[in-house]
């Protein structure tokens, strides 16, 4: 694997790759990487000549800057788990590098109602330094396609929201959440818990379970009330949300009907450490 830190050289190095006809695939991350980033880079893998990953954490999407300082740094760890996996290129340019003319937005991507929604309303601002980075990161990489986690539920649409406003000719692939065995979504984030927190936590995928499968048979304010209780009693100190809504847009859902394709979404914060889950939801029928 090669290692970059300049944008000159990783930009070089891929300009031959495509001069020589490969194909690119990339994985943005911002390290702490787990089997659910690997999970990304393998299908990268498979379907790519080329796999970059990228690793940056971006300080503009952080709306709380202690958030940003506790982010968990494990590049060497991270290194080794890359070089196993046979992962060509690791970009992991400094803040300068993303940023030259410093962090402040030069742009307002227009997000519509997503910006607002769910995580957008916990996180003034978050969704723009999203845009921001990735934006920047597709400029310099170019790649194909770009491969994306569906635990950033809300992430994913608005990259594709994204891309389509600013016309980025790149193929956006959402790959499936991957899982402790209790259900515990992987993140980064999870290190950052005591062993009797990390086992609680678990009740966040609990919780989206039984709203999916009480969806047809209790009214969703119920099943909001009954969720953030449950949360709550496992040791979860606030409850941001847990919400359902329309799985292609997230705008709340009025009326549950057969068929209908919803994702129940959540964020709570345990010991601190804000996590987020979901699941998609077909209503039987
Ligand atoms: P992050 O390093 O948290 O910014 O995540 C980088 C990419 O990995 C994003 O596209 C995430 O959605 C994805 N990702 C994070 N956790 C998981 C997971 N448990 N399963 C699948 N993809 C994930």
């Amino acid at each position: 694997m090669i290692l970059f830190k300049q944008v000159a050289d990783l930009q070089a190095a891929l300009s031959t790759a495509r001069h020589e006809g490969k194909t690119i695939g990339f994985v943005p991350t911002m390290g702490a990487l787990h089997e659910g980033h690997l999970s990304l880079l393998e299908l990268a893998r498979h379907q790519y000549d080329i796999t970059v990953c990228s690793i940056f954490v971006n300080p503009t999407q952080f709306n709380d800057p202690k958030d940003f300082e506790k982010y968990p740094v494990t590049t060497d760890a991270d290194i080794r788990l890359l070089e196993q996996a046979g992962i060509n290129m690791l970009f992991l340019p400094g803040v300068s590098e993303i940023y030259p003319s410093g962090t402040t937005p030069g742009h307002h991507y227009d997000l519509g109602e997503l910006e607002g929604l769910l995580d957008g309303a916990y996180r003034p601002g978050h969704f723009q330094g999203v845009c921001q980075v990735v934006h920047r990161l597709l400029d310099i990489v170019q790649p194909n396609a770009l491969f994306l986690g569906q635990k950033d539920y809300q992430q994913c649409l608005v990259l594709k929201r994204m891309v389509q406003l600013e016309n980025i000719p790149v193929e956006i692939i959402m790959a499936p959440t991957r899982r402790e065995k209790d259900g515990l979504a992987l993140s980064s984030r999870n290190m950052r818990l005591s062993p009797e927190a990390r086992e609680k936590a678990t009740a966040l995928y609990k919780a989206l379970q039984y709203f999916g499968e009480n969806i047809t048979v209790k009214s969703i304010q119920e099943l909001r009330l009954e969720s953030s209780a449950f949360l709550l009693r496992n040791d979860f100190e606030k409850v941001d949300y847990i919400e359902v809504a329309d799985a292609g847009s997230l705008l709340p859902v009025e009326e549950i009907t057969p068929g209908l394709k919803l994702v129940l979404l959540t964020a709570a914060f345990i010991e601190g450490v804000r996590l987020i889950d979901n699941l998609e939801w077909t209503v039987a029928g």
